[in-house]
């Protein structure tokens, strides 16, 4: 009984998260697509690294993404 009850939860989740969810998977698709470095000093951005999340700045304009490391961005702000 419960094991229904969760699973059907679940579903219900996903329908309802399916539009961010495809978003999300097109922006991944992108990440992945562009080099995963600092377009200024080259500096490597690990996506599963927490700290590279918070101070790594990403630009996203139309199909053109650029990455800019928390160092260069002070060096630089706005300029990405
Ligand atoms: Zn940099």
């Amino acid at each position: 009984m419960s094991n229904i009850t969760r699973k059907f939860k679940r579903k219900n989740a996903g329908k309802n998260k399916k539009q961010t969810k495809k978003q999300l998977k097109e922006q991944i698709s992108n990440l992945n697509k562009m080099d995963n470095k600092c377009i200024f000093c080259d500096a490597p951005y690990d996506r599963t690294n927490s700290e590279h999340l918070d101070s790594f700045r990403v630009s996203i304009k139309e199909n053109d993404i650029k990455l800019c490391c928390g160092d260069c961005w002070a060096k630089r702000p706005g300029n990405l």
